[in-house]
């Protein structure tokens, strides 16, 4: 079979989509991939066999004739093209001129941008650049836009912000499901599955949406909500739970502080209140309030409609209320699930650090003991002030007081709300480097381009949503003279005259464990040796890691969880006489985020070759639009031009748009209002109108 197989290789691995975590083999020859089969189940903890259309198929994108193969430099002779270039003409060149920004107007003025699609590794060495090499706090990444109120909720209430669970063992085994803000089947297809085969084993499925998305079809309840309004109905099922004195009483005793201000708090919200304010009739309210109660264990899942909100952080205070007030904590079957997006989000986007507010492993940067621990590693301490988040850093931009950045793996341009806006910001910067493995909507903007490797191509790990650290090999080599970006990155560090000395990914690992302390116990000997993953915190080499949190205490010093009520807000923006509609977001099957990869994937393009937008029947009706037409959606930021699909899954006010599509980008519409918390923008909801082109 080796001879038949010739040059083939094959490499298990992790899927580089959803933070599910999907591990599978992966054969690869010459630069393309072939194709993808089950691992030993050993070593596929999360999905068993099972993999989604865009883990089995989705990797044409990988030998794409679009792929960076060498760096590329804006010519400077006003024709404003770019030029292939060495990596030593792109490493000084980003060299001299992000100095010359920091000479003139400090370090401050440099802002750094690292990637949830890139290993944990990675992300690690990117803000370590930002902060040690460039000395600037400003370095954030894409979890600011989906999981940061996730983050901040969770932190504030258990301890951790991740996950509390396991997914096969607790999501796929609880009694009852409350899952709200996520469209699960379209987002985190294998994770649905378990929970579609469980429900037909009996458990209950509760599903709390203002669309009717394809979980609803399997669910004990459908229960239809005003976009926006999820804290009414949770602190209403909170109450419910309450007066009818099924609340676990010995939980809240001995585990929580706090219970009598949440009490106090969602009193208001009586179950008549509730159907005002989010439309929920009582009767559904409080059957499932009473379900969730009464069940032995409950999984709370949410995804972006819950955390995409100016309020979202409250969001995520009001389920874990919930989750607390029914003693779902701590024990198998039951948790706090949110379903973290990008494949390595949990660990390159949050666990690393590469964030203002947090050194990796969650780590005040303010504290001096905290810096000295990172002195004694790095010879010096990091910028000890907190920087500003990804929105803020758009504002500084704005006004002058960024003028240089460092991209890597991001794709703001399409990214960012209001991408008017952010385009503007970018076109403001005295100079912008961009590290990718395709000339994105952004690199487009930038004046030096780095070819970097795609995950089918290189070493690390990603940690999936439920805290699972995981090994990714490489199948095939990079094309041209692109490099992994921990190789860019350690490069472009000696080139500023630091020697990182790093001779692999697992070097990397090493120091890690010796700085994040829930990594303390993971290396890439125990890690090959473990395949099914190591789950943090995992804190010395004996340690096998935490399956599921807060079994004995919670993450405080005095181990008990905290009720911080969530006081209701609705949407930002509401409709009106100019723009009638809501409009909300979210993700289909085919493709993934903003479309770098799956707009260069066949299976997805077949599928979903374009953006659109989902009209209630009564509504086109009204508007005169019929299937398949081109409409121009309208908001107060911009407006764009898509197809129609006329659609009866929403009320007839709400429209829906994917999120995955430079032409017809969602965010030419949304809006950047912000938690005060996290920082995470409003995208969920946005008031538009939709004009019909008619024969134009
Ligand atoms: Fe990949 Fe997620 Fe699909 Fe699994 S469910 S194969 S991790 S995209």
């Amino acid at each position: 079979a080796d001879a038949r197989l010739g040059k083939v290789t094959k490499a298990e691995t992790t899927c580089n989509y959803c933070a599910v975590g999907c591990r599978f083999e992966l054969y690869g020859k010459d630069g393309s991939v072939l194709g993808v089969r089950p691992a030993d189940p050993e070593a596929t903890p999360a999905n068993d066999f099972s993999t989604c259309v865009k883990g089995k198929f989705g990797y044409d994108f990988v030998d794409s004739d679009d792929r960076l193969t060498t760096p590329l430099i804006r010519e400077d002779d006003g024709s404003g093209d770019f030029r292939e270039a060495t990596w030593e003409e792109a490493y000084d060149r980003i060299y001299e001129e992000l100095s010359a920004i920091q000479e003139k107007s400090g370090n401050d003025a440099v802002a750094v941008t690292s990637s949830s699609k890139c290993t944990n590794e990675e992300n690690f060495l990117n803000q370590k650049f930002a902060r040690q090499v460039l000395g600037t706090p400003h370095v954030d990444n894409c979890a600011r836009l989906c999981h940061s109120s996730t983050v901040t909720g969770l932190q504030q209430t258990v301890g951790y912000g991740a996950m509390t669970n396991r997914i096969n063992e607790d999501i796929g085994e609880t009694d009852c499901y409350l899952i709200t803000g996520s469209n699960t089947t379209e987002g985190h297809p294998v994770l649905a599955t378990r929970i579609k085969q469980n429900v037909r084993d009996g458990a209950d499925l509760f599903v709390f949406e203002p669309r009717e998305i394809g979980l609803a079809e399997h669910a004990t309840q459908y229960t239809r909500t005003k976009p926006g309004s999820d804290i009414a109905w949770l602190n209403g099922m909170v109450r419910h739970i309450i007066a009818e004195d099924l609340h676990d009483e010995e939980f809240i005793e001995e585990r929580t502080k706090h219970f009598e201000e949440l009490k106090e708090k969602v009193e208001p919200f009586t179950p008549e209140k509730v159907e005002e304010l989010a439309g929920v009739p009582p009767a559904e309210l409080k059957n499932a309030a009473e379900t969730i109660a009464t069940a032995d264990t409950c999984i709370f899942g949410w995804a972006m409609g819950m955390t995409q909100h100016a309020h979202g952080t409250r969001n995520v205070l009001a389920i874990t209320n919930l989750a607390l007030v029914t003693g779902n904590l701590g024990k198998p079957g039951a948790g706090l699930s949110p379903f973290r997006g990008q494949n390595n989000v949990q660990g390159g986007g949050g666990d690393m650090g590469p964030a203002p507010h947090n050194l990796p492993g969650y780590q005040d940067p303010t504290d001096d003991d905290v810096a000295d621990k990172f002195a004694e590693v790095w010879g010096e301490r990091p910028p000890q002030e907190i920087g500003l988040r990804l929105p803020e850093q758009y504002e500084a931009m704005l006004d002058g007081e960024i003028r240089g950045m460092f991209i890597m793996g991001e794709n703001p341009v399409l990214s960012e709300p209001d991408i008017r806006e952010a385009r503007h910001a970018i076109q403001e910067l005295d100079f912008l480097a961009v590290q990718d493995i395709f000339l994105t909507e952004t690199a487009e903007y930038a004046d030096v381009v780095l070819p970097a490797a795609s995950n089918a191509e290189k070493y690390g790990t990603f940690t999936n949503t439920e805290r699972r650290v995981q090994l990714v090999r490489p199948a095939v080599e990079p094309p041209g003279v692109a490099k992994t970006d921990l190789r860019i990155l350690t490069d472009l560090a000696e080139r500023f005259g630091y020697d990182w000395d790093y001779s692999s990914a697992a070097d990397v690992m090493d120091e890690i464990a010796q700085l994040v302390p829930i990594y303390s116990g993971i290396s890439y000997d125990r890690l090959e040796s473990t395949p099914a993953g190591l789950q943090w915190p995992c804190t010395d080499a004996e340690d096998p890691g935490t399956p599921f949190l807060y079994e004995d205490e919670f993450n405080f010093s005095d181990g008990l969880a905290r009720f911080v009520p969530a006081d209701y807000a609705g949407p930002a923006e509401l409709p009106d006489e100019e723009f009638p509609l809501m409009l909300t977001s979210g993700r289909v099957l085919y493709h993934w985020h903003t479309g770098t990869m799956t707009r260069r994937t066949q299976v997805s393009m077949d599928h979903v070759p374009e953006s659109f937008v989902t009209i209630h029947p009564d509504m086109a009706e009204q508007l005169g639009v019929t299937d398949g037409e081109y409409v121009r959606v309208v908001s107060r930021r911009g407006d764009i031009v898509v197809r129609a699909e006329v659609e009866d899954v929403s009320d007839p006010g709400v429209v829906f748009i994917p999120m995955h599509f430079a032409e017809g980008a969602i965010n030419e519409l949304t809006q950047h209002e912000l938690d005060p918390d996290s920082y995470i923008p409003e995208y969920k909801v946005s008031s538009v109108r939709i004009e019909p082109l008619g024969s134009d």
